[in-house]
């Protein structure tokens, strides 16, 4: 059985391992922090919960997962290890340079990181073509699709070892052939999420509108036909013609917007604090939450099955 060991368990690190315990993995999972640990204990049930309505074929139980008292213990004689730390180059640096100690040589140590390029992470590993991104999208046990991507010296057999690792999940991975910053996900994300607040702030559109826009003008359709597939549907003639009036006018923009530069500063940071773009009550907070995953296993499926 692959032993599989996930090092931080903040915002992603439960619902992964709970995603590998029911695949078949024997799951170990670390956080240095105690109350972290609990908290993703917490949350198991719940989200093993999400898995059994999602249907996913079940090889092991979500909640089997082992909560270790020390890295040493988490990751010794792990197959894969997959750091969740923190987005610091300087903290993941240390953490790679503790795995590099702790484990066997051909044990594949793998990153959720959204953007610090693997090469870097492979520069403080012994042998580091066992070295692989595995870059989950949140909600990690409710979005199908893992980036797998290569940094400059991954083994071609830690890519493939990995890539079918997923798939044995249940799960969709795409490689990303270059360590470019920011992968693909984030990238096409960050192109949308830049153009959005742009409108908003030039006041082309109120919030609510565009995010009826983007979800069911373009979400909607690009959850079925992906961009490349859309372009054929639309025929590569229009794009010609919309691309080359419409590409000179879209948002160039280098730095931060103001509208979330300000209200960073002023600690509307969305969810976690109440309100962002837009208010929260805390009293609704849970079921929004639940309502959203209610939809994306009802979506999921319905795209599953179409
Ligand atoms: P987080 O801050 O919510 O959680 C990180 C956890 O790591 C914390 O619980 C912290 O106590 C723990 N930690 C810190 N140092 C540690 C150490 N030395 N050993 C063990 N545990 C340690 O972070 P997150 O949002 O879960 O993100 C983790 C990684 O996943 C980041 O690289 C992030 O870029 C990436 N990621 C995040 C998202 C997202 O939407 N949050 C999506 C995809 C990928």
């Amino acid at each position: 059985m692959t032993v599989a060991a996930v090092v931080g368990l903040g915002t992603m690190g439960a619902g992964i391992a709970a995603v590998m315990a029911r695949g078949g993995l024997s799951v170990r999972a670390f956080d240095i922090e105690p109350a972290a640990v609990e908290r993703a204990r917490g949350e198991l049930p719940a989200i093993a919960g999400l898995l059994d309505r999602l249907g996913l074929p079940a090889k092991g139980d979500a909640m089997a997962v082992a909560f270790a008292g020390s890295l040493k213990e988490a990751v010794e004689g792990a197959d894969l290890v997959l750091e969740n730390v923190p987005e610091r180059l300087e903290l993941k640096l240390e953490v790679f340079r503790q795995l590099d100690a702790l484990t066997t040589p051909d044990c594949v140590l793998a990153s959720d990181t959204s953007g610090i390029p693997i090469t870097k992470l492979q520069a403080v590993v012994s042998n580091p073509q066992r070295v692989v991104g595995m870059h989950w999208s949140n909600p990690p046990h409710l979005i199908p699709m893992i980036e797998v991507v290569a940094g400059e010296l991954t083994g071609a057999a830690t890519r493939d070892w990995m890539v079918a690792l997923i798939r044995a999940l249940g799960l969709l991975p795409v490689t990303v052939k270059k360590d470019v910053p920011g992968f693909v996900e984030n990238r096409v994300l960050y192109a949308i999420m830049r153009e959005a607040l742009d409108l908003v702030e030039q006041g082309v559109i109120e919030p609510e509108d565009l995010d009826t826009c983007v979800s069911w003008g373009i979400g909607y359709k690009l959850a079925i036909v992906g961009p490349m597939a859309l372009l054929d549907m639309a025929g590569l003639d229009i794009y010609q013609s919309v691309a080359s009036y419409l590409n000179p006018e879209l948002s160039r923009r280098q730095d931060v917007p103001p509208v979330i530069a300000e209200r960073t500063a002023a600690g509307r940071l969305g969810l976690k604090t109440g309100g962002g773009l837009f208010d929260y009550a805390p009293e609704d907070l849970q079921s929004l939450r639940a309502r959203r995953a209610q939809r994306f296993v009802a979506v999921r499926k319905a795209l599953e099955e179409g």
